[in-house]
This record gives C-alpha cells, sequence and structure tokens, in this order.
C-alpha cells in the first residue's frame, strides 16, 4: 500500500465531544488519512480524571468483591456523553453490560484499562464512518510478554490489506492464549507505530496537545524553542535522560522501516510540529538538537595507584555493580582512578554491600560514594561538524560559575553528557540554552 498516513491521536485529543469534531476535521481534510488509532478519552481540564485511570480503579473495586456500580456507572456517562452531543447512531449499551460482567468474574486489570480504548475507538470509528478493527487477535505478545512483530505483521497485515479504512483501538494486543495484554502507560504510541509498519505507511502521525519537541524543558527555561527535525538516534539520546512526549517503544517499529514520525497538535493543526527521521541532511539551525537532563545521580570514586596495569580491574568494578542488581549509567575513567556513575535510587540501601564487594574484587587505596549529581545530555547531529562545541558548552558554564563534575562524549559525537551538583542544574541547562540557541538569534 502507498500513500498512506496512520494517524493516532491521544487522550486529551479524544476527551469530549468537541475534542473529537477537531479530531474528524484533521481526518477528513486528507484522504490518506486511512488508518487511525485512538487512545482512551483523557484529561477535559487539569483536575480531570482519565478513563484509562477510572478503569483501573473501578477494576481493583471489583477485583476485591466491592460494589463498582457507581464508578462503571461514571465511565459510561463520559463516553454517552460524546456520543450524544456528536449525534451519533450507536449504543454501547450490550458493550457495557459485557465490560460489567467481565469486571465481575475479574477478567483481569489489563483487559479492563483496555475498554477505554476500545470503547471510544467504537465510537470514532462511527463517527468518522470508518472501520473499526480491535487488536485483540491482530497485535500479538509472545509468552514471555513482549511484543510479537512477525506474529502480528502475519495476521494484521492481511486483515488491513483488505480495508479502505479503520480506527483501531490503542493500548492493547492479545497473549498467545488470547487473554488480553496492555503495553505500558501510554501504550497507544506503540500501537500507531505497529499500524503504520503494517501497511508501511509513508508517515506515521502521532497527534497530541503540544506541537512537537522543545530543545528543553519549558520548566527550566522560558520559552525554548521547537525542535523541528530529529533523528531517531537523538530523540533516544533525549528520551533516556527523560524528555518524554512519545512513549520510548514507539519508535522501534517504524524506525527499521525507514518510516518517519510527526509529533502534531490536534489544538494547533496548522503547526507543523517536529518530524522524527532516521536520517536528516536537514542541518539545524543550531548546532544543537536538544538538551535533556536528570538529577539524582550518585559517582563512585576508586583509586588505586597502577589500576591502568591491572587486567579485568574495570570488568571486577561492574561485576560488583552487577552482583547487587545495579546498572552503570557512565564511567569515566583515568590512569589510577575510575568513577562509576548509577542512579541513586538503584543504590538505596547497598552502598555498603557495593562498597565491600569493591573492596574484595580489587582492593582499591580509596574508594567514596558522591550523592546528588546531575546529568545533562546536550544531543546533536551537528556537533560532528562544529569545531569547538565542547569548548563553548564549558566556558558557558565556567562563565555561570559551575563546576563541571563529570564530561563524557559519545564516540558517535552526537551528545555530549556533563555531570554537575543537583543545585547548578538548572543554571547549567539554562547556560547551555542561551549559548547556542539564544545568541544565535
Ligand atoms: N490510555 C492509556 C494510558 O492512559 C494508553 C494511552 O493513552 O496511550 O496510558
Amino acid at each position: 500500500m502507498t500513500g498512506i498516513k496512520v494517524v493516532k491521536f491521544g487522550g486529551s485529543s479524544l476527551a469530549d465531544a468537541n475534542q473529537f469534531k477537531k479530531v474528524a476535521a484533521i481526518i477528513k481534510s486528507d484522504e490518506q488519512r486511512k488508518f487511525v488509532v485512538a487512545s482512551a478519552p483523557g484529561k477535559r481540564f487539569d483536575s480531570d480524571i482519565k478513563i484509562t485511570d477510572m478503569l483501573y480503579a473501578c477494576y481493583d473495586k471489583a477485583a476485591k468483591g466491592e460494589n463498582f456500580s457507581e464508578n462503571f456507572a461514571a465511565i459510561e456517562e463520559r463516553y454517552n456523553s460524546i456520543i450524544n452531543e456528536l449525534v451519533i447512531n450507536i449504543s454501547l449499551e450490550e458493550d457495557y453490560k459485557t465490560i460489567k460482567d467481565a469486571f465481575a468474574h475479574r477478567a483481569g486489570r489489563d483487559y479492563a484499562a483496555s475498554r477505554g480504548e476500545y470503547l471510544n475507538s467504537k465510537v470514532l470509528a462511527a463517527y468518522l464512518g470508518y472501520n473499526f478493527v480491535d487488536p485483540a487477535g491482530y497485535i500479538y505478545f509472545g509468552e514471555d510478554g513482549t511484543f510479537d512483530l512477525e506474529h502480528t505483521l502475519s495476521v494484521l497485515s492481511p486483515k488491513l490489506a483488505g480495508l479502505e479504512n479503520a480506527v483501531i483501538p490503542g493500548f492493547y494486543g492479545s497473549m498467545p492464549n488470547d487473554t488480553i495484554k496492555t503495553f505500558s502507560r501510554g501504550g497507544s504510541d506503540v500501537t500507531g507505530s505497529i499500524v503504520a509498519r503494517t501497511v508501511n505507511a509513508d508517515i506515521y502521525e502521532n497527534w497530541t496537545d503540544v506541537s512537537g519537541f522543545l530543545i528543553c524543558d519549558p520548566r527550566i527555561v522560558e520559552n525554548p524553542k521547537p525542535i523541528t527535525t530529529i533523528t531517531y538516534k537523538e530523540l533516544r539520546e533525549l528520551a533516556y535522560m527523560g524528555a518524554g512526549v512519545l512513549h520510548e517503544d514507539a519508535i522501534f517499529p517504524v524506525r527499521a522501516a525507514g518510516i518517519p514520525i510527526n509529533i502534531r497538535n490536534t489544538n494547533h493543526p496548522e503547526d507543523k510540529g517536529t518530524m522524527i527521521v532516521s536520517d536528516s541532511a536537514d542541518v539545524s539551525k543550531y548546532v544543537i538538537t536538544g538538551i535533556a537532563g536528570k538529577k539524582g545521580f550518585s559517582v563512585i570514586n576508586i583509586e588505586k595507584d597502577m589500576m591502568n596495569s591491572e587486567l579485568g580491574f574495570g570488568r571486577n568494578v561492574l561485576r560488583a555493580l552487577e552482583k547487587n542488581g545495579i546498572s552503570f549509567e557512565h564511567m569515566p575513567s583515568g590512569i589510577d582512578t575510575m568513577s562509576v556513575l548509577v542512579s541513586t535510587d538503584s543504590l538505596i540501601g547497598k552502598e555498603k554491600a557495593v562498597l565491600d564487594e569493591i573492596n574484595y574484587r580489587v582492593h582499591p587505596d580509596h574508594m567514596e560514594i558522591e550523592n546528588n549529581i546531575s546529568l545533562i545530555a546536550v544531543v546533536g547531529r551537528g556537533m560532528r561538524k562544529a569545531r569547538g562545541t565542547a569548548g563553548r558548552i564549558f566556558s558557558a558554564l565556567a562563565h555561570a560559575k559551575i563546576n563541571v563534575r563529570m564530561i563524557d562524549q559519545g564516540s558517535s559525537e552526537l551528545n555530549i553528557i556533563i555531570g554537575v551538583n543537583d543545585e547548578d542544574f538548572k543554571a547549567a541547562v539554562q547556560a547551555i540554552y542561551d549559548i547556542f540557541v539564544l545568541t544565535q538569534e
């Protein structure tokens, strides 16, 4: 199939009848938008509750044998008000009965949560006049609970090839024994990616409530510039540091097929949003693409004379961490020193065990743990070509009187990771943003 766009709409894009109207207008304005993946209704206002959360709460009551009819009535009310306001000729009464019955028979939390997208997609399909395709029996997980692409392609591909259009609920699929399983929260993004891969779409449009990614967190820097194009690799570097708009797993199915993702805003369809692509010849206006960071790291500093000539030293240190179930983030080293960065959460309560184990394995001269370290990733495909990027970062930080605790440049030259004290975190991000973006305007 060619000339197809797969469009996914998130919860806030389908939270009420008014949002449904915007979604329908977007879909109808481009006849290539044939396959639609829908989330459950999200929040209509800040203090509102997402249908998915209402379903979890309702099911938890049912599972304890408590009366859940009031909770369920509130869920029915959300859908009924959408149906009534849009004046669609559809009734969900039979579905409500089936679901309540399944709740009473403890059909499982995943089944319960999945009903949010199931019902919403039925409503959207009726409103658009599109086919409805239930992913149960078409999107498959393996025995180990991980998504099974091959099995999915073998059944979903012929199904969709026979259809002119379809609305497909996001967030869930089937286990090999045909029980329902969901992806992790926000997983409709993954379904959208799977559908785009299955129909070999030209593009996967992911419609949400922001106009794409920003260069850095707007809670740190006021009004940061948007990112127009980002590569999958850059996004991985930034997502890993906690810059989430898109579910992390959503890039894998489309990435392998070279299908770009376009993040778009349902409330501002005129904005072009962010394009996520395999490779980009398009040089961005700035050397860097994005800055992301996270607090809450600890560094284990290890010193030993002649460390660098001791065979297996690094391996033994890492074995000590592995034995305690801790994975490491970075490992800068000197001739007689080595530092291992780990997340503080993973180290809490295990400090003594880890130090004892390292001691036992490598007998260092000195060891210490320091907490309250932040890591900042400065990411950009443009860094490979631009000279002096690291220099500019460090002089900006020096001007801002920030002490750099650690530096790590990936061999891909796609990112530079900087460690600073937690109290310098915000000022450091601001300083890096200013030197690369603000002063370039
Ligand atoms: N409705 C699900 C959630 O709230 C999945 C999604 O919206 O992507 O996590």
